[in-house]
């Protein structure tokens, strides 16, 4: 085994093979990522691609066994995040078909939708869409205006769309070629308003033209996925049977009355909606495998373009700048972590949808973890797409190398599947309590209302561990100032854990003292609102860094775990050099040792300048990927 093969083995993990199955199809001739087409020649290339997907029968692996999957949803999730090598409007297009429209039918409908449909779903003979958001509200789904009232003599729900913005809104699949959406919308049974439900309401006949009542629009040219037919819908008057509701966690029963086994209205939309995670994690996976696209293209540059140099010596090749050292590794390392990190958090989806009864908890720490992880993975790809496009200079302008389409694509992936503000707030939030079933509201901005009650209780059990922490960071670094200590992975732990857990504090503290004074709850919280943020932000960091070191930990090839050992150093150090402000302000590092950490970040990425090469070559990115950037110097 090579170590290219040994480190891909590792990154690969048990999924290796269906990797290799999706890394082998994208490098069939034909399947490569598409770079100038018309955007309708685009749209019909993508449908071809996701149809031949879905008749091999590789869409299907998360469905249960009777309906033709294989009930394997982390696979699922590891044959997405492959797929993110190649055409990104073809993973979103899978993504709202198999994953959004498949995954509201399959977890918040019943038997009857499952034999009915998702078959069907699974094959693309069913093209759907998740129709959620509206003109006017995107991440305040509970806000959402369209209605479904139930009319009891006709057995039937009649579909309104009240006014311009409550139709729906970007929609996946719309524009073109959905024949039926699961649609959001406040259910009204006997006059009394119900919340936001789900329910399936067919969109066009077989021919394609839009059903009575039923008012579609193009969205129009986009920044990015010119594949995707995104659209507009309006229902007017639209009636469906009563069993088209996705009735798992409510009921419209015959007698025309309505019942759910979640009293608490507001604990059922976010059980309803915890079901739906399974997309967050997929875009978070998929940002990580965009970042190992530009990162492979922009390292292979790096290794072989030469500019400038001593006078009268050879030209030096670009890999060789400290510069450029700076640009591309701490990126290549936080790529890494974050590829341990979700690795952890996919484990967790297939642990939850798997078992047959889990704790409201862990599906509380798989909702936190979705949400951290997905908010800094998105952004990560956003920075690390436009670090590798500068660094390769005129020729990562042009589009035939790729990074256009990246960024135009990968960019929304910080706004669908939740906006990153709103997730780092959910998260935060999550963090600051493990009481939710006692919350009135668990909006992002109703969050205040809570704050006020449960949480001390929460961080005052929190302090014992507080003082251990400050101890420890109080004597992080004892007498020396050459920073040696900074490549001990405890030392790097505490330096990121004392961190998280103090603006956690700062934050509960900040928020009890507001309400303490009487202010109103949501006043306060907008005067924190980035103090929490960051909260998040920092967990998430923490998060990472416990991941790459326990892969640090089990990586058994004597070649390989020095270097990973070193990567995931630069990842906690170059943290810690971006915060080292912070850690000054707190009394956590000295001016000395703050200047180690630059260092020490310098040092490592001349250590692991060697291994450069190796570290993007265990990405496997496939072949077509790389081949498609001619007018890069690598790809002769
Ligand atoms: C290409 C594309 C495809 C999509 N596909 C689908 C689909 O198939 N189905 C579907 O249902 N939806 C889809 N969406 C919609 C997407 O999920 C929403 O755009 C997203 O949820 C954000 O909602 P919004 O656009 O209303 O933004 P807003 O919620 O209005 O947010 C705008 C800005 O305000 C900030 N903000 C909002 N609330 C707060 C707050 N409480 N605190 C601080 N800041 C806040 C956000 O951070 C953001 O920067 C798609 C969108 C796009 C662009």
């Amino acid at each position: 085994m090579t170590p290219a093969d040994s480190l891909r083995a590792l990154l690969d993990g048990p999924d290796a093979e269906i990797r290799n199955t999706v890394r082998a199809w994208l490098s069939e001739p034909g399947n490569a990522a598409v770079v100038d087409l018309p955007r309708e020649q685009h749209r019909a290339q993508v449908l071809a691609w996701a149809k031949e997907l879905a008749q091999a029968g590789g869409t299907a692996i998360g469905y249960p066994v009777e309906y033709g999957g294989e009930g394997e949803v982390g696979r699922s999730i590891a044959a997405f995040e492959t797929l993110a090598f190649g055409d990104l409007s073809l993973l979103v297009k899978c993504g709202v078909q198999f994953g959004l429209f498949g995954g509201a039918v399959l977890h918040l409908g019943t038997a009857k939708h499952h034999q009915r449909h998702l078959r069907a779903i699974a094959r693309l003979e069913l093209p759907g869409c998740f129709a959620m958001t509206e003109t006017d509200h995107g991440s305040n789904v509970q806000a959402l205006g369209t209605t479904a009232t139930y009319d009891h003599e006709a057995g039937e729900f009649v579909v309104n769309t009240p006014d311009a913005g409550a139709r729906k809104d970007y929609i996946g699949n719309a524009a073109r070629d959905g024949r039926m959406a699961a649609v959001f919308a406040q259910l009204i049974v006997g006059g009394e308003a119900r919340g936001v439900h789900a329910l399936l309401v067919p969109l066009r006949d077989d021919d394609g033209n839009p059903l009575r009542g039923v008012e579609i629009e193009d969205c129009g040219p986009k920044l990015g996925l010119d594949g995707v037919d995104n659209g507009r819908i309006a229902f007017h008057d639209v009636r469906v049977p009563r069993d088209a509701l996705l009735d798992r966690y409510a009921q419209v029963r015959e007698d025309g009355t309505y019942f759910s086994p979640i009293e608490n209205p507001t604990k059922r939309f976010f059980v309803m909606l915890g079901t739906l995670i399974q997309g967050r994690v997929s875009i978070c996976g998929a940002s990580i495998t965009a970042s190992k696209v530009a990162l492979d293209l922009a390292v292979r540059h790096a290794l072989a373009r030469r500019q400038f140099g001593p006078p009268g010596g050879d030209e030096v090749l670009l890999m060789d700048y400290r510069t450029h050292q700076r640009r591309l590794l701490p990126a290549l390392a936080t790529t890494y972590g974050l590829h341990f990190a979700q690795e952890r958090l996919v484990a967790r989806l297939h642990e939850v949808f798997t078992a047959d009864d889990v704790p409201d908890r862990k599906r509380r720490e798989l909702e936190t973890l979705a949400a951290g992880l997905k908010a800094v993975a998105s952004w990560h790809a956003t920075e690390t797409i436009q670090s590798c496009r500068e660094a390769c200079g005129g020729a990562g302008y042009l589009r035939v190398n790729r990074f256009a389409a990246l960024k135009a694509d990968t960019d929304v992936f910080t706004t669908f599947e939740g906006d990153n503000t709103v997730l780092l707030q959910l998260a935060a939030k999550n963090l600051l309590t493990d009481h939710r079933d006692q919350f009135g509201e668990l909006d992002p901005l109703g969050v205040a209302t809570f704050f006020a009650g449960q949480v001390i209780g929460t961080i005052a059990e929190r302090t014992a561990v507080r003082k251990v922490l400050t101890g420890l960071a109080a004597d992080l670094l004892p007498g020396r100032d050459d920073g040696g200590e900074l490549l001990d992975r405890e030392v790097q732990l505490r330096l990121l854990r004392w961190r998280q857990e103090h603006i956690l504090q700062g934050v509960a503290r900040r928020l009890k003292g507001g309400i303490d004074s009487g202010r109103e709850p949501f006043d306060v919280l907008l005067d924190c609102q980035d103090h929490v943020v960051s909260a998040a932000r920092a967990w998430v960091d923490l998060v990472v860094l416990e991941a790459f070191a326990a892969a640090v930990e089990r990586c058994d090839d004597p070649g390989l775990r020095p270097i990973l050992d070193r990567l995931c150093s630069l990842y906690a150090l170059s943290r810690v050099e971006a915060e080292r402000g912070w850690y000054q302000e707190h009394g956590r590092l000295t001016a000395a040792h703050s200047k180690a950490a630059i260092k020490a970040v310098n040092a490592l990425c001349a250590a692991l300048r060697p291994d450069a090469g190796l570290l993007v070559e265990g990405f496997g990115v496939p072949a077509p990927a790389q081949s498609a950037a001619p007018a890069l110097e690598h790809a002769a």
